[in-house]
């Protein structure tokens, strides 16, 4: 019966957490790790490798690490990642490998992401860095962006001997992971640590650099013999309501950007976040999840209001649980039409109406209309937007590269309308998720790889 339940990664206690930005999830014993290691059946047509979007081998990882080699584990899941320390605290490993695992049909699932999380902290400790040997092939390719797309992008180009420069805007590589996911559900030691073993693999990191400004697209595609952009969706959206321009109004964005960035939440920082007392967070996403935990641990009453219902809600699972465990509080089926200002137009409240939900919308979730005659008002100080975001395209300036009607890149199979030119990530698909931004990456140096080397051909 035993073998039923997966071993739960212990966490810091709600009430000691809400305080702190210290990580809330604290990872597996050897002890823990092995228990769950033992609890995978290693079968023989694995589900759970076609579940991961980068195709990890999962049973021989976890084979390894049944025998105690953590080495010979990280070697094995290196192969086909090279964020695993970041999967592995937050992929939706639910709605992907351990969706498919076999033990998930009449128990738990194994909890794949956890000892993913367990192994490659494990190396990091160890010092294990397992990198490719690798011989120089004198081709170059440039990198806009540094998220995990093309992070992603770079390893594997580099690990083929190509001399790969990642351009980036801001002053810190690493995309949302440095700037968006908030250290307590995802160290930023976690992320330079990757970061680094991306650079002793040879790739060299530019930071400050605006594309489109500093260095046009078409001046990249003279330079270099091909050029991969991955730039995001990091454009986030307003509602478009009275009110919106106000002292106190923010996206979800900003105010991550802000703490994970500049480390606002410090009683010295040089731009401290105004210190609200109420706070709305508007949306019921990730992104929502985390700017209202920041929130919260800044000391503010921080509330979600989500125009739908929580069945609807976009955010992981178990997301949503360390929220209401940290007592954030959720109101559902209500939305604001006007944001209310002082005299100095800063925020004071907002006026809210009641929701309900209507027959499916095309993509299979309920839609929702507002109730009339149902407006009523709530005090705030803070009002944060998480709406979704979509893509900045500063870095095609000048360049005649096709878009899509929804004005993403357009590829085909990872190439864009222009020679020499590959994009993926969010800038591709809309926001989505790291590890789809990983596969896209992948995708495309894949490509890069044929056309330059020839290798690969026969898995086309
Ligand atoms: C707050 C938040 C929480 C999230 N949580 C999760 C999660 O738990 N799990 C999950 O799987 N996904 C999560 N996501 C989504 C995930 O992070 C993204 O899907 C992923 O980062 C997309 O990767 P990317 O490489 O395409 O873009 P990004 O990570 O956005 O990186 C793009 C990079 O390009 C740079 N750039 C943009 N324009 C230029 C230019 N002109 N010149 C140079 N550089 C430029 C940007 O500064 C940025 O560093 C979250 C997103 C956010 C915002």
């Amino acid at each position: 019966m035993e073998d039923m339940k997966k071993i739960e990664m212990k966490t810091q206690d709600a009430p000691v957490r809400n305080h702190n930005f210290e990580e809330v999830s604290l990872g597996y014993t050897k002890k823990e790790a092995m228990d769950e290691a033992s609890r995978c059946l290693q079968c023989k047509v694995p589900k759970c490798v076609e579940g991961c979007p980068v195709n990890i081998k999962i049973p021989e990882f976890i084979a390894a690490l049944k025998e105690d080699n953590i080495l010979e584990a990280y070697r094995i899941i290196s192969e086909s990642s090279s964020l695993s320390a970041i999967c592995g605290r937050v992929c939706p490993q639910e709605r992907q490998c351990e969706a498919r695992c076999i033990r998930g049909i009449k128990g738990d699932s194994i909890a794949i992401g956890s000892l993913e999380r367990y192994v490659s902290d494990e190396a990091f400790k160890n010092g294990y860095e397992s990198l490719p040997k690798v011989s120089k092939i004198n081709k170059t390719v440039a990198i806009v962006g540094s998220g995990p797309a093309g992070l992603a992008c770079a390893y594997d180009l580099a690990k083929e001997g190509f001399d790969v420069t990642i351009y980036e805007v801001l002053h810190k590589a690493g995309g949302v992971l440095t700037y968006g996911i908030p250290e307590f559900r995802l160290p930023k030691e976690i992320v330079s640590a990757q970061i680094e073993k991306l650079e002793k693999l040879g790739v060299s990191i530019k930071t400050n650099i605006p594309i489109g400004n500093a260095i046009t697209l078409n001046e990249l595609q003279e330079e270099y013999d091909a050029v991969f952009i991955g730039t995001g969706a990091g454009l986030p959206r307003f509602m478009g309501i009275p009110g919106e321009d106000a002292s106190g109004v923010f996206s979800a964005n900003e105010i991550l950007s802000r703490i994970n960035l500049m480390g606002s939440f410090k009683k010295d920082a040089k731009t401290p976040i105004k210190h609200a007392k109420v706070a709305y967070v508007i949306g019921g996403g990730n992104v929502a999840m985390d700017a209202v935990r920041s929130l919260k641990r800044l000391g503010i009453d921080a509330h979600i209001m989500y125009r739908r219902s929580e069945e609807e809600l976009p955010a992981r699972q178990m997301e949503v649980i360390h929220a209401k465990e940290e007592e954030i509080e959720f109101h559902f089926l209500e939305n604001p039409v006007k944001i209310l200002v002082d005299e100095e137009n800063n925020v004071i409240g907002m006026e809210v109406v009641d929701m309900e939900l209507v027959e499916e919308e095309a993509g299979g979730r309920r839609g929702v209309r507002e109730i009339k005659h149902s407006n009523h008002e709530v005090s705030c100080d803070m009002v944060v937007m998480a709406l979704g975001t979509g893509p900045n395209h500063e870095a095609l300036k000048e360049s005649d590269i096709i878009l899509t009607e929804k004005k993403l890149i357009q590829v085909e199979n990872g190439k864009t309308s222009l020679d020499n030119v590959y994009a993926g990530g969010d800038v591709v698909t809309g926001s989505a998720t790291v590890i789809l931004a990983m596969e896209a990456g992948k995708k495309a140096a894949l490509e890069i790889i044929r056309r330059y080397t020839g290798k690969y051909q026969s898995d086309k």
